[in-house]
């Protein structure tokens, strides 16, 4: 899904330079924007929110998923490649270890998601690291 589009839903929203944005997050009761958003080159997309909320609370918030996060097609890429369910695992396993970092609890759903990304190979590639580096 484009960044666009995925604003659009999240609502009030601004941009914060070439690549990110600053919306209010749909997850709690957000008084002041919380919810980062960045672009990357390959049009992944990267959320965060400052106050805490794990990425799938955003995501159900919205009604999208972990998948809506990757490029539909292969704009960003050359030759046709649709998004590898990998790259999906890793960013899923990623974020895990990041809210367990933060000592966040894992909701059920995200337990179940974790475990078919961890038997799906998932493995950490920094995707959290560099998103949080940029804020
Ligand atoms: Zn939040």
């Amino acid at each position: 899904m484009s960044v666009n589009k995925i604003l659009e839903r999240l609502g009030t929203h601004r941009k914060t330079s070439s690549d990110q944005w600053l919306a209010v997050c749909p997850a709690h009761n957000d008084r002041s924007p919380s919810l980062h958003v960045r672009e990357k080159e390959d049009g992944r997309i990267l959320i965060h929110c400052k106050a805490g909320c794990g990425a799938t609370e955003v995501l159900d918030a919205i009604g999208l998923t972990y998948s809506d996060l990757f490029p539909e097609t292969d704009e960003h890429y050359s030759g046709f490649k649709p998004v590898k369910r990998d790259v999906i695992d890793d960013y899923v396993v990623e974020l895990w270890n990041a809210n367990r970092a933060a000592g966040k609890l894992p909701t059920a759903e995200e337990k179940e998601r974790y475990r078919q990304a961890l038997a799906n190979g998932g493995k950490p590639n920094n995707f959290v690291d560099e998103l949080l580096d940029s804020l």
